[in-house]
């Protein structure tokens, strides 16, 4: 199965981040909606397994993805604190 390894990612950092932020609203649309703006900012990852080479050299690589996905996910936040889709 094809997989993006930056989904993972953002909803392993997401509910950290948003711990963090008391002023976004954390309903699932706009939840979905951080979600989907930040993996829109980031380079997908796709990989067909988790066993083997690629997911291995991901390992590897996460701390950096860790701090981008961050980056992003803070930049999203804000985006939807501001213009949340649904009435306040
Ligand atoms: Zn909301």
């Amino acid at each position: 199965m094809l997989k993006n390894y930056m989904e993972d990612v953002v909803e392993h950092l997401l509910p950290d981040v948003l711990a963090k932020y008391d002023n976004v609203c954390k309903c699932k649309e706009c939840v979905d909606d951080i979600k989907a703006i930040a993996l829109n900012n980031l380079t997908p990852l796709y990989f067909t397994s988790r066993k083997g080479g690629v997911f291995n050299k991901i390992n590897e690589m996460e701390a950096q993805f860790e701090a981008d996905t961050l980056k992003e996910l803070t930049k999203a936040m804000e985006v939807v604190s501001k213009q949340p889709r649904h009435k306040v």
